[in-house]
């Protein structure tokens, strides 16, 4: 592939504004500056590394990341009151063409303003939607902080059901289990809208802090500090198949 096309493809700009990075002395193939825009490219080695003004990038035909969301973000490319939790992605991966209308990654259902913890994007229309599937049923794992002491009877009513005010019918958390008095390890395979703040509140408590552990058998690393990403690689998408 070109090198205008491929620094197109993940992200730097029109076709004119790569070719001008280019054209400027702005990318290096390894260590030496590459100013052909038609310089050939073996994008299926997965060596082949490039750098753009200074920073490092390897080719993704699709883009998988996770990032572990800190709070007082929004989940939204038009945010009200908090910052995007896209303007913690490098401009490339908000703006790198998709095959659908919205350009950049888009994140895999969304995570409350004060909810933490992890949250996946890609610009592969295909897995956002089995990973959001209701009938795939892929489990969310949540580390609650209630305000109040929890009680047997509030587990048994998580797991048994619960109703909330949009719909009759009840919604079960797969597993509940108190890890302490105040914090709750609560498992859904749904997605409803404030889902855990409602169903903790459906059984008489209150959620005070909001943490997503892992989705499927992918767990939030102990190494992603808050605000950070990383490209999923191989073995991370395989925990989510
Ligand atoms: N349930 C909630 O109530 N909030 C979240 O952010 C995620 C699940």
């Amino acid at each position: 592939m070109r090198l205008d096309d491929v620094l197109y493809s993940q992200g730097f700009g029109t076709r004119r504004v790569c070719a001008g990075l280019i054209e400027q002395g702005h990318v290096r193939l390894g260590p030496q500056v590459c100013t052909d825009p038609a310089a050939e490219l073996d994008v299926a080695d997965p060596a082949l590394r490039f750098t753009v003004q200074g920073v490092a990038w390897a080719w993704h035909e699709r883009a998988y990341l996770m990032l572990h969301k800190p709070a007082g973000t929004e989940c939204s490319h038009r945010p009200g009151a908090w910052p995007s939790v896209y303007t913690l992605l490098p401009v490339p991966l908000r703006q790198r063409p998709t095959p659908g209308k919205v350009p950049g990654v888009q994140a895999v259902g969304r995570l409350d303003q004060d909810t933490t913890g992890l949250l996946l994007l890609s610009d592969d229309g295909a897995f956002i939607h089995r990973m959001n599937a209701p009938r795939r049923h892929v489990p969310k794992v949540y580390e609650v902080t209630t305000r109040h002491p929890l009680d047997e009877r509030q587990l048994q009513r998580l797991q048994a059901g619960v109703v909330l005010d949009d719909d009759p019918r009840p919604v079960r958390a797969f597993a509940a289990e108190a890890l302490a008095e105040h914090h709750l390890r609560l498992t859904l395979t749904e997605g409803k809208y404030h889902q855990v703040k409602r169903m903790v509140a459906a059984v008489g408590n209150r959620v005070e802090g909001l943490h997503r552990s892992r989705i499927g058998q992918l767990a939030l690393p102990d190494d992603l500090a808050p605000g950070q990403w990383r490209w999923l690689n191989a073995g991370d998408l395989a925990l989510l198949a």
